[in-house]
């Protein structure tokens, strides 16, 4: 557990793609990481340490070894989470005098899970600076809307598979009467600025419910965005817990997984292929040099995996099921949604053998289809032996998500090994 309670105040204080990447930059830095910006020419050194960020919402850090250029032990997670983004204008006064924020879904969330709890606003403004334009980020921080249930009376059906439109059901509630309309007043003095500066903007909601260890033994945690910070936490951590030694380590996190990965800060797009390629040109390697590192790399697709329901385990595979603190989990699929075969299952399992971590192996139910990831996504545009691996959690996709209190440990000593040893 050594790891989690930095965890669990990295997730509280990480409410938005945007807020995990400043601070997983800042946790960088501090570990002697330097910027590099993919506006400018790259210089980089054997030995060195780098990041790069793209939108402000993914990113990209590596270490080089002493012996220069090497093929590549990359890890990839993603940083954001199903959550309810606020729509250009979004205070909508009713006739009746509520104030409610116009929201739609980015994700595929739980809708449930965000009901009769307080929620708040984070995310990034975009303001006038001079002739051009800056970017800030926000968070609100204080409980400032709730969306409402009906009460049961008006709502016999709710116990019932009720189903929820996005459009009528689950906007929030902000203010009342004379209150209204002040919520980018708010927002800009959280940032600093003034509102009429405010030109654009990309915010979210989020709970406000701190994280929680909790069961007998103080087994499990709760907390928003366990997928998939809890992995992007892991590879931050090892990262720079570990020296590169005949291999250049590599770490993504990447932003619009849960939107299918389409973006030009998503897996499928040319960020990874982009970063590789340069640092590689930049230390001075061919380009027939690079794509023979490339063809000799690995990757870990670190996405968080499904734990056993305990009241529907019969909806679990028999034999290829996990559970939580038992383990890293393997993932597997012939149809290849998941890129683990053999050769790259195997490869992964020693490394956990020689961390001394234990492993298990998902399949889904042969008729139940399974989501996809990141690791054959990333793969069809930087091509390398891929695992597609998770940690086991409850209630995936929820507000609130629960995790096994082992498993962040294990995930982190398994990418230690992988780039200190392997
Ligand atoms: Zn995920």
């Amino acid at each position: 557990m050594d790891h989690l309670e930095g965890f669990l105040t990295f997730a509280e204080q990480s409410p938005t793609a945007f807020h995990s990447t400043a601070h997983f930059t800042e946790m960088l830095r501090q570990g002697g990481y330097r910027e590099l910006k993919e506006t400018d020419p790259w210089l980089v050194d054997a030995g060195g340490k780098y990041f790069v960020t793209r939108n402000e919402s993914a990113l990209i850090a590596f270490s080089v070894p002493e012996s220069g250029f090497n093929p590549f032990r990359i890890t990839a997670a993603h940083g954001d989470s199903p959550a309810f983004k606020l729509k250009t204008f979004f205070e909508d006064r009713t006739a009746e005098g509520y104030t409610r924020l116009n929201v739609e879904k980015y994700g595929g969330m739980i809708m449930s899970s965000w009901l009769d709890r307080p929620l708040s606003v984070a995310g990034r403004l975009v303001i006038r600076e001079g002739e051009g334009i800056a970017s800030r980020l926000v968070n609100l921080d204080r409980d400032a809307v709730l969306i409402p249930n009906m009460p049961i009376h008006f709502n016999r059906d709710i116990n019932n598979g009720y189903s929820y439109d996005p459009q009528t059901d689950l906007l929030p509630l902000y203010a009342w009467g004379e209150d209204s309309g002040s919520l980018m007043n708010e927002l800009a003095e959280a940032a600093g600025v003034q509102p009429e500066d405010v030109i654009a903007h990309d915010l979210f909601l989020y709970s406000r419910q701190s994280g929680s260890v909790w069961g007998a033994g103080d087994a499990f945690f709760s907390c928003q965005r366990i997928d998939d910070l809890e992995c992007a936490y892991a590879a931050v951590a090892a990262l720079l817990d570990s020296t590169a030694r005949e291999t250049i380590n590599v770490c993504a996190v990447f932003d619009n997984e849960e939107v299918g990965s389409t973006t030009r800060q998503g897996a499928d797009s040319n960020f990874l292929y982009d970063t590789l390629t340069r640092l590689g040109f930049a230390l001075g390697a061919s380009d027939g040099e690079i794509r023979a590192a490339m063809a000799g790399s690995f990757m870990v697709s670190a996405d968080n995996a499904h734990a056993v329901h305990p009241n529907h385990p019969d909806k679990y595979d028999k034999q290829n099921r996990t559970w939580m603190n038992q383990g890293i989990v393997i993932k597997h699929n012939a149809n290849q949604k998941y890129t683990t075969d053999a050769i790259s299952s195997a490869r992964f399992q020693r490394i956990c053998e020689k961390a001394g971590v234990p492993v298990q192996h998902f399949a889904n139910r042969s008729d139940i289809a399974g989501g996809s990831t990141l690791g054959n996504i990333s793969n069809s545009h930087v091509s390398m032996e891929t695992v597609d691996i998770g940690l086991a959690q409850l209630a995936m996709h929820s507000v609130c998500e629960t995790a096994g209190v082992k498993d962040l440990d294990y995930l982190i000593q398994a990418l230690k090994t992988f780039w200190s040893e392997e």
